[in-house]
């Protein structure tokens, strides 16, 4: 009997009591290989040392400061560290800290807001996203992702939000239309949108560079964001990138819309923000990064940021991530990231690619998701309610390996995928066991859904 209220009533869990590199290991001493960092969280394994011993000493010098009044020195040196690591264009931009991703998302819809309301744009107003996508739980932040299936139970407390579709090639791109082609197309209905809005009107786009859970680790296509940029750029219109999921070194760089540069030059947001891979789970922590002309326009306007939380800028927090992010620097992981992403990858390929299930195989870095159907020439994905996607993680968790599945790819409740976001600290025999364990989990799974059908 447990007084936690578990997102499964239904279902007791197993109590996880350590963790040892990118293992988790149970009361009843079961090892569980960590491919997804429960949801793209654990970056640097579960136990790093100098991850422990940094937290352990900010604990003996300050925990908690207000800031209304005061500041601290790993809160500090941490946004100096990621302010000046941003793509070319952040300038002096400011770190703000938040506690989850959705509190950042928020934060980020607010200051954008803010931000006209300080230029003496107050009718600046309309909010525009992309399906699909997840942007977080909170009402803001979920009246802005477009996932069905999540927004439906909230849809009379949600506020208008209007949506775009995200690239998604597997179903949106059309037979010999080019990649860039279908940038191009896809990027119109942003154009599209804010005309029929009212340029003057619209106060933000909300993307997710590399969409998440909602489409499973899909990449933009090349000349996406270079054109959404320019679009948002000749309407004034604010580009806010959420790389809660996607960010701090997930996809092979520290953010990921430095990917995205292209002739025309760097492509930066006008807010950023970050979670995950930002303290890696070692303490709870988001942030929101504004460019340098977006601070300016409140240092010049009241001068005064309007949100405001409790827990912001923690000394424990901030302390933690700045010590993940040293590591991240000082060890390459970066390089590991693409070196074992690229190993991923071809390990997907290799045992997909002609699999009667598996439509397609997208991500980048150490972020990769296969899509399951039902029928592979129409691409007609299995219904939800047979749950394709779950069974697979329980057979793949039977076999000591955690992965991430997720449903609602092809209209926000149906379509299946499972989404892989292993530590940053991969070796290549534990990202092999990844493509093992999930192909053999794949085939029980499927083999059993073939019978029942
Ligand atoms: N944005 C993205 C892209 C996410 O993937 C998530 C969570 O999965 C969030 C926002 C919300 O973050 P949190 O769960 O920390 O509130």
């Amino acid at each position: 009997m447990s007084y936690v209220f578990h997102r499964n009533l239904a279902t007791p869990l197993p109590v996880i009591v350590r963790g040892e590199g990118n293992e988790l290991i149970a009361e009843d001493g079961r090892r569980y290989l960590d491919a997804c960092g429960g949801a793209a969280v654990s970056c640097l394994g579960h136990d790093h040392p100098a991850v422990r011993a940094a937290i352990k000493d900010q604990v003996d010098r300050l925990a908690f400061v207000h800031t209304a009044r005061f500041t601290n020195q790993p809160a500090e040196d941490l946004a100096e560290f990621l302010v000046t690591r941003a793509p070319p264009g952040t300038g002096r931009g400011r770190m703000m800290y938040l506690g989850s991703g959705s509190e950042a998302m928020e934060a980020a819809l607010k200051l954008a807001r803010q931000y006209y309301l300080e230029r003496g744009e107050p009718e600046r107003q309309h909010i525009i996203a992309r399906t699909p996508s997840y942007h977080g739980n909170t009402l803001g932040a979920l009246a802005t992702g477009g996932h069905e299936s999540r927004r439906s139970p909230y849809a009379p407390m949600l506020m208008d939000v209007h949506h775009v579709r995200a690239p998604y090639p597997y179903r949106l791109q059309e037979p010999g239309e080019s990649p860039e082609a279908f940038a191009q197309r896809l990027a119109q209905e942003l154009e599209d949108i804010i005309q029929s809005l009212g340029p003057e009107r619209v106060m933000a786009f909300v993307v997710e560079p590399v969409v998440g859970a909602s489409l499973g680790s899909q990449p933009p296509p090349p000349g996406y964001f270079a054109r959404v940029r320019e679009i948002c750029d000749a309407h004034g219109v604010l580009l806010i990138a959420d790389e809660v999921m996607c960010g701090m070194g997930r996809t092979g760089s520290l953010y990921a819309l430095e990917q995205e540069a292209s002739a025309q030059g760097a492509v930066c947001a006008d807010i950023t923000t970050l979670a995950k891979g930002l303290a890696a789970g070692y303490q709870p922590l988001a942030a929101v990064l504004a460019r340098e002309s977006v601070v300016q326009a409140v240092a010049e306007g009241s001068g005064i940021l309007l949100n405001g939380h409790t827990y912001m800028a923690h000394a424990i927090t901030t302390a933690a991530a700045l010590v993940v992010h040293r590591v991240i620097e000082a060890d390459d992981l970066l390089m590991n990231v693409r070196a074992r992403g690229a190993q991923l990858e071809a390990g997907l390929r290799d045992r997909f690619m002609a699999h009667p299930h598996v439509g397609d195989i997208r991500g980048r870095g150490l972020f990769f998701s296969v899509e399951l159907v039902a029928d592979l020439r129409s691409k007609t994905p299995f219904p939800s309610r047979a749950g394709v996607a779950m069974a697979v993680r329980e057979a793949a968790l039977a076999l000591g390996v955690l992965t991430y599945p997720a449903q609602g790819c092809v209209d926000g409740i149906n379509g299946d995928h499972v989404l892989l976001a292993p530590s940053y600290t991969s070796s290549t025999a534990q990202i092999d066991r990844i493509v093992d364990v999930l192909k053999a989990a794949l085939d029980q799974v499927l083999a059993s859904k073939r019978h029942a059908s």
